[in-house]
């Protein structure tokens, strides 16, 4: 994650990426697989190059009767006046992403989006089709192997001047 985030800093391109991950019983939610992408454009993350993987997962899922799977639909944004906000398409991506597949659509596999911006936030939204609005995980962290876990940023660092959804 380090590597794609001076990448992004560097070259203005953003890297997509998906996390493949679970919700435990303690309602946390754990990823311990992520799939990077091939970053092509300064205006926008493709998602082509990876989305075979996402397949993969679901057929997965699926097979092995898996319930609360959780992916995550990220990208990078390079450091600029408004990068470290969501953009417009950004809600929109994971609106249509909850639509795409029945297993989505029916919760079997949540979907949540990430920014991981210039300034360093890793900030996580939600979409709540039934309250038809997004929520902010203020709470991040990062889990070693050997349990212990540190705090990472989230909506702390960067420049939000554009008010904040709900
Ligand atoms: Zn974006």
């Amino acid at each position: 994650m380090a590597k794609i985030h001076s990448f992004t800093n560097q070259t203005g391109k953003e890297v997509p990426f998906f996390l493949f991950g679970e919700e435990r019983n303690d309602g946390t939610v754990l990823f311990d697989n992520i799939v990077i992408g091939n970053a092509i454009s300064t205006q926008q993350a493709s998602f082509s190059s990876i989305t075979p993987k996402l397949e993969k997962f679901i057929n997965y899922v699926e097979k092995n009767k898996l319930s609360k799977q959780i992916v995550c639909h990220g990208h990078t944004h390079p450091k600029s006046q408004y990068g470290d906000n969501f953009s417009l398409e950004d809600m929109a991506a994971y609106i249509i992403m909850q639509e795409i597949h029945p297993s989505m659509k029916n919760g079997t596999i949540q979907t949540v989006g990430c920014i991981f911006n210039g300034s360093g936030d890793l900030n996580f939204v939600l979409y709540d089709e039934y309250n038809k609005g997004f929520y902010k995980f203020p709470n991040v962290k990062i889990e070693y192997n050997n349990g212990e876990r540190d705090s990472l940023p989230a909506y702390t660092k960067g420049n939000y001047n554009i008010s904040n959804s709900r």
